[in-house]
């Protein structure tokens, strides 16, 4: 198997069960017209989120790295009227694209992005109102942090969701000095070490090559 089979999978997926819409589509065309990097979620990844959301009946979601607000787009959708959506961004580029996509593509919803360090933004969220949803998908270093300031601002049943923790199997090597590894291996210790969390991880493969997401309910 190859990525150009795991990408055709991909798109048969796509095909039967992940239309996009105008919106959508035209979020990710803008992105790639600004330059933005092509880090965002796939379709198939974005509607996951999405179900993962209703699944919890979020009313709060956080999100750790905005970019374009493609997987913003994705949550945002799957809040009730009353809920709200706050999304971390450090680059100001990318959050300006993002406001424009998050306008035509989901523009009922109740969005806040934050421009800055996400370890700054964090600390200045409200701890008495916590998030049920959590997606980490920013600057992998520092994802022990984004754990800890989720369980901060979690509570009991919030789900805490990380992409890009496989990273083509890298996290195996155990004397890498990319900082994005060694971020993803002190994640995985923390998880583990963590009894106030069930936690698991997936790989995957896709139009996004091999990589998977860790997935931790707060007990
Ligand atoms: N969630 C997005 C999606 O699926 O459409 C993709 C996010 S992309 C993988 C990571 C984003 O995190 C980038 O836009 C990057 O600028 C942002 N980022 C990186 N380091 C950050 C930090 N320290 N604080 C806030 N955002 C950061």
């Amino acid at each position: 198997m190859d990525q150009t089979t795991w990408r055709a999978v991909d798109d048969y997926l796509t095909g039967w069960l992940v239309p996009e819409d105008a919106a959508l589509r035209r979020a990710l065309a803008a992105n790639i017209q600004a330059g933005l990097p092509p880090h965002d979620v796939a379709p198939n990844q974005g509607k996951l989120l999405h179900i993962f959301a209703r699944m919890v009946r979020a009313r709060r979601i956080l999100e750790i790295g905005t970019l374009g607000g493609y997987s913003t787009i994705w949550l945002a959708r799957a809040l009730p009227e009353n809920g709200e959506l706050v999304t971390l961004e450090c680059a100001k580029n990318h959050a300006a694209i993002a406001r424009q996509n998050l306008e035509r593509a989901a523009p009922a919803a109740r969005v806040t992005l934050r421009v800055g360090p996400a370890l700054d933004t964090l600390a200045t969220l409200d701890v008495n109102d916590p998030f049920d949803l959590i997606f980490i998908d920013a600057d992998k270093a520092n994802n022990p942090a984004y754990l800890g300031w989720s369980l901060t601002l979690s509570h009991p049943g919030t789900v805490i969701i990380a992409d890009n923790v496989i990273r083509d199997g890298s996290i195996l090597d155990h004397a890498s000095r990319d900082e994005r590894v060694t971020g993803i291996r002190h994640f995985f210790s923390a998880l583990s070490a963590n009894p106030g969390l069930t936690s698991t991880a997936i790989q995957t493969v896709g139009s996004k090559g091999w990589d998977g997401f860790s997935i931790s309910l707060v007990n």
